[in-house]
């Protein structure tokens, strides 16, 4: 637009040199003229000189100015090469669109969506977009030329010629007239490998948090979580003014097992054990592997008497319930401790001695049962 109003003040300058230059001409012929007729010698010299004097200034005005016109002209089609320079070497998409069509796409923009230039100038954005996607697109862009928005600010999935669906993210769009006609200007990056990545990064950190927590083998939650939750649920029950109970167990014998039948058998029992583990446990309990073979449940909001039947049953789950190792089933028992808060303990180290004291008294009373912690004045 700019470099053609200079070319057209150019072409003006030009044709005024000409103009002028008639003017002179037909000046002279009428001075040279009249002077036949009355004036002397002298005024017909004075004259000349005058007009030649007077074209000479006005032609060295049109001459500078024609200079400095072209060089307005050098200035604008190097800046314009510098443009188009920046605009192919993008290495983000962009377009402009006048009327659902591409009026203009740099070569990134092509690249996004595997097109040739030329091609995607008969084209539109919404060939490119996913059906389920058009209107929502459709709507912002016109918003965006009803000048509704300064800018739009988009991701979608889009279609490349080969058939890939990339996911795209469009923006820095405004409406802008161009010839008279609303124009929309988008920036367009290809997001998809960003995306791809990111939503890896968010499963390995997923598993790691879970990995953090959890006990592989069993998939119960390991002693760290219980250290780091056992204390805030004693501070809630306090502030709640509820009982916390807590039932510690070990299997019975089970160096026995890993004796008889090898380790993998163990982790066998080990794995089933946690399973009635988490068979029997409410939403609100957390149940833990402790350690080796000994396996913690904290029951928020639960008498010592509730929590010894919630063990029992565990307890009896278990008695019926032969475990598949090594070709042969077996008959796998466990020992119980109960302590509850705050009677039997108020800090969760507190708590969590009581159980185990509890527990030993079930393992020398003869295993395979649970005992409660005593009440404490
Ligand atoms: P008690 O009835 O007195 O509890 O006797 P126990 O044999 O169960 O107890 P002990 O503490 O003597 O043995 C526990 C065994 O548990 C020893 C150890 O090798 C085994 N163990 C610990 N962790 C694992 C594990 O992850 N897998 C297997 N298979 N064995 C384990
Ligand atoms: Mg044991
Ligand atoms: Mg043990």
């Amino acid at each position: 637009m700019i470099e053609s109003d200079a070319r057209d003040l150019e072409s003006e300058l030009k044709a005024e040199i000409v103009r002028l230059n008639k003017v002179v001409e037909a000046l002279m012929n009428r001075v040279e003229h009249s002077s036949t007729q009355h004036c002397s010698d002298f005024d017909q010299f004075q004259t000349t000189i005058m007009l030649e004097n007077l074209v000479r200034a006005r032609t060295e005005e049109l001459e500078a100015a024609l200079r400095e016109n072209e060089k307005i002209n050098r200035a604008l089609q190097e800046a314009e090469e510098k443009f188009h320079r920046v605009l192919d070497q993008s290495l983000v998409g962009i377009t402009m669109i006048i009327e659902d069509r591409f009026h203009y796409v740099n070569p990134k923009f092509a690249e996004i969506f595997d097109y040739e230039v030329n091609q995607l100038l008969t084209m539109g954005m919404m060939e490119l977009i996913i059906d389920a996607e058009q209107s929502a697109l459709r709507e912002a862009m016109q918003k965006a030329l009803n000048k509704d928005l300064e800018k739009i600010n988009f991701i979608a999935n889009a279609v490349r010629r080969n058939g890939q669906l990339i996911t795209v993210e469009v923006s820095g769009s405004s409406a802008t007239d161009i010839g008279g006609k609303p124009a929309l200007i988008a920036v367009l990056a290809d997001i998809s490998e960003r995306l791809r990545s990111e939503r890896q990064v968010k499963a390995l950190h997923e598993q790691l948090q879970y990995q953090a927590i959890h006990d592989p083998l069993t998939g119960l939650y390991n002693r760290l979580f219980l250290n780091e939750n056992l204390e805030r649920e004693l501070l809630l029950a306090e502030r709640q003014g509820y009982q916390v109970s807590v039932v510690m167990s070990d299997l019975d014998h089970f160096k026995m097992i890993n004796d008889c039948y090898g380790h993998q058998a163990g982790d066998t029992v080990l794995k089933a054990f946690a399973d009635i583990m988490k068979r029997h446990a409410r939403a609100s309990d957390l149940d833990c592997r402790y350690g080796g073979e000994e396996f913690f449940l904290v029951l928020p909001d639960t008498s010592q008497q509730i929590a010894s039947e919630r063990a029992e049953s565990i307890r009896s789950a278990l008695v019926a319930q032969p475990i598949a190792v090594a070709g042969r089933t077996i008959a796998v028992t466990a020992s119980f401790g109960v302590a509850t808060y705050p009677a039997n303990g108020l800090s969760s180290a507190a708590l969590i001695g009581a159980a185990d004291k509890a527990l030993y008294a079930a393992k020398d009373a003869g295993r395979n049962r649970v005992v409660s912690s005593p009440w404490q004045a």
